[in-house]
């Protein structure tokens, strides 16, 4: 843990009481503040109170004592509108902060020479991979790394402070929205297409929360800027300034002159002009497709910045060992594979696996974005046949119709009986049965885990049924 020591001897209220805002409160406790740390769910107070935090309802405190509102991320901060504490504290003057604020001014307030290294990643799609990517690399050659944020252990929870260590930082937006002070040493902004705009008041306001990503860097510092969509692309050309750090650009799109490029699955670097092929990303088994190689090179650049050899990189990139929910294979029953991408919360994460191969079985739906699956028509052809579940499937169905046979089916375990149905009927060689929703889970399951656990568990009781039967009949 990282204790918070800033506010000692007072009281901070914490609000939202999940992963981030339980590490939040045992940290400034830990750190000598007085915590009020409140949740709306009954539930989550009481395990708050299980694991020794003081829980007492803010709603009913003077908010003159407090010295600031410690915001979970998934507490709407700004938009659509702010929420009834966040009116509060601003009426009370009581500053607003994220775990992450938390964090940076922990590490400024140490000695120049005694911070550590920081590493932050942000982008709409492909954080978690390449924060993940990254941390392994780093890890394979010998360096001290820690990850965090987003992803996994909550930043406050990370092991404390240490000038040899390097953090890796997944930052989403919600949480760069409430941080001012993060200095990241490299920068890694991946890509940008419109998502959770609602809590953003529109696309502008979603760009300058990503951007904030680059607050704070020096002339010494770099930023790694994937350019293979159209606000990347402004974002890396208004970095090109003098004192803004230095910029490396990377893309799966293009070759680039200068920077990082995947080209038909290989790696080039041309950082120092000349384009030298560093590797070929065929052989990173867990990083499919050419979204995967605009994490590769991404993730190359940023360990190349930290002074990490180029075959050392490879190396890293060629073992990694992949994250679950994300393109993962979960499962062959009766010559049926099942690819589990439960992540893809949107249509540009579900692209990326309909663009993976010539012909699946797709089982999509959710709570859809407002694009819905409009944006994934170039890729109906792949489609062989889609089984639609939760509360988008009439929208869904409707736009599909006359271009894809489609089946409403309502929960996951008749989409994927469905679809394994109709996969095994299909005479297809090797046939996929795809779960890439392109929607949030909330309608039906608590998040995306649960909603990828649930598909491999159906796909168990699948092959419970289906291989003894196989095995009886020979
Ligand atoms: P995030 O943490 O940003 O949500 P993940 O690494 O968890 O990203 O991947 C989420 C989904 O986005 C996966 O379904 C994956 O197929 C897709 N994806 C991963 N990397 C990229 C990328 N660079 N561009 C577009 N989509 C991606």
């Amino acid at each position: 843990m990282i204790p918070i020591t800033e506010y000692a001897g007072r009281d901070v209220a914490v609000y939202g009481l999940g992963r981030t805002g339980l590490s939040a409160a045992k940290a400034l406790a830990a750190g000598g503040a007085r915590v009020h740390a409140w949740d709306d769910g009954e539930g989550a107070r009481a395990k708050a109170e299980a694991e020794g935090v003081n829980v007492s309802d803010i709603n009913k405190r003077d908010w003159q004592k407090f010295a600031a509102l410690v915001l979970s991320p998934g507490i709407p901060y700004k938009f659509p509108q702010p929420h009834r504490l966040v009116r509060m504290a601003e009426m009370m003057n009581v500053p607003v902060v994220g775990d992450m604020e938390l964090f940076a001014r922990a590490v400024q307030a140490l000695p120049e020479k005694g911070r550590p290294s920081i590493v932050g990643i942000t982008g709409t799609n492909g954080k978690s991979t390449t924060t993940a990517l990254i941390g392994h690399i780093l890890k394979e050659a010998g360096r001290d790394v820690r990850v965090g944020g987003n992803i996994g252990t909550g930043v406050l929870d990370m092991a404390s402070l240490n000038a040899n260590a390097i953090y890796v930082l997944e930052l989403s937006s919600y949480q760069l929205d409430l941080c001012h002070s993060l200095h990241c040493d490299v920068a890694v902004f991946l890509n940008l297409s419109p998502d959770h705009l609602d809590r953003h008041g529109g696309m502008n306001g979603y760009v300058e929360a990503k951007k904030r990503i680059f607050a704070n860097q020096s002339p010494r510092d770099i930023s790694v800027i994937g350019i293979d969509d159209p606000h990347t692309q402004a974002i890396a050309m208004g970095r090109q300034r003098p004192g803004q750090g230095r910029v490396v650009q990377i893309s799966s799109e293009f070759g680039l002159a200068r920077g990082v490029s995947a080209v038909d699955g290989h790696l080039y670097d041309s950082t120092a002009g000349q384009a030298i092929r560093v590797g070929d990303l065929a052989d990173a088994a867990s990083l499919p497709g050419r979204h995967n190689y605009q994490n590769a090179a991404a993730a190359y650049a940023a360990c190349k910045a930290l002074g990490v050899a180029p075959g050392r990189i490879m190396a890293g990139i060629n073992s990694f060992p992949g994250l679950a929910h994300r393109m993962e294979t979960v499962g062959e029953v009766d010559g049926v594979r099942f690819v589990n991408d439960s992540k893809a919360t949107n249509a540009q994460a579900a692209e990326q696996a309909l663009k993976t191969w010539p012909s699946v079985h797709w089982i999509a739906g959710g709570v859809p974005k407002a694009e819905g699956i409009a944006p994934l028509e170039p890729w109906f052809d792949r489609v062989a046949g889609a089984y639609l579940i939760g509360e988008s499937k009439a929208v869904f169905a409707k736009t599909l119709k006359d271009k894809v046979p489609t089946t409403k089916c309502g929960t996951l375990e008749a989409a994927t009986q469905a679809a394994f149905d109709a996969a095994r009927a299909s005479g297809q060689p090797n046939p996929i049965v795809l779960l890439s929703p392109a929607c949030a889970s909330f309608d039906q399951f608590k998040d995306f885990e649960a909603r990828g656990d649930a598909f491999r568990e159906i796909i168990e009781r699948l092959a419970d049924k289906v291989e003894p039967a196989k095995a009886a009949a020979v």
